[in-house]
């Protein structure tokens, strides 16, 4: 009989923001595929899985998806629980929703869990709050990298009236800069720039849309990073105008 394959979000790095479901399924895998920006402490919850590194970074070779894809399916047909471990939210930017697929129609079943994605975490870790009343009635979640180099509408995000929440960003601040302002962004538009959202070393550059680039270098951001751009990016003066408003 096949076994299954979890594809379960580790969430953004402190271990205490798994949900209960990521770890009761951590605890059933027998092997785990563990993803770059997972924190390795969160493998505590699976000490006697096989750990089979996948991730593209840390000086590792990237590993091919299609490989990901096989591995899943050869200890799947072996009858095993998989747990495939993924940064922050599966279907977030994760492949989560491909990885499913694919294995559907080989007629392996697996189930998506979810993981508290690194926006999310990192704007709440620094006190900002994605919508406020008055203020931000909306996010967008968004990556500046694409795979085919197309350009996003710039126009539409800019004027969306939502918190932008932007991954993958930091190798293309210059084109997020330029790309908002000519959408209509003013230039003092708050921008927060959060790096290793909820780990110990999590740091935080606040700024705004016309000196993010200059910021972030003077601050040496490094990815993992996420920007969040918008009023709500100066809470709390953005509470204070939304409780006088
Ligand atoms: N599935 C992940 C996103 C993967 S894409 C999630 O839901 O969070 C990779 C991007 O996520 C990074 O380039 C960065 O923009 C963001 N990211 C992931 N972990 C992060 C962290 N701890 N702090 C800040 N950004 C992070």
């Amino acid at each position: 009989m096949n076994g299954k394959v979890w594809l379960v979000g580790a969430g953004p790095g402190d271990p205490d923001l798994l949900t209960l479901k990521a770890v009761k399924a951590l605890n059933q895998a027998e092997v785990v595929m563990i993803d770059d920006l997972v924190n390795p402490a969160v493998l505590e919850h699976c000490p006697n899985a096989r750990m089979i590194r996948v991730g593209k970074r840390g000086g590792c070779r990237s590993t091919p998806q299609a490989f990901i894809h096989r591995l899943m399916l050869r200890y799947a047909r072996q009858g095993k629980c998989v747990a495939r471990l993924k940064g922050g939210d599966p279907c977030i930017f994760g492949r989560g929703g491909e990885e499913a697929d694919w294995l559907a129609e080989r007629g392996i079943e697996s189930e998506l869990v979810n993981g508290i994605t690194a926006g999310l975490a990192g704007a709440t870790n620094c006190g900002i709050p994605l919508t406020l009343r008055g203020i931000s009635r909306g996010v967008t979640l968004v990556t500046a990298h694409t795979q085919d180099d197309s350009t996003l509408n710039w126009q539409a995000l800019a004027q969306s009236g939502t918190t932008l929440v932007i991954y993958m960003g930091v190798a293309k601040l210059a084109d997020i800069h330029a790309g908002l302002l000519e959408g209509g962004m003013p230039s003092a538009m708050p921008v927060a720039m959060i790096e290793n959202a909820s780990l110990p070393h999590q740091r935080e550059c606040r700024s705004t849309l016309g000196h993010m680039q200059a910021d972030a270098t003077a601050f040496e951001l490094k990815s993992p990073a996420i920007l969040v751009i918008g009023e709500v990016a100066a809470t709390p003066a953005a509470i204070q105008m939304a409780q006088s408003a």
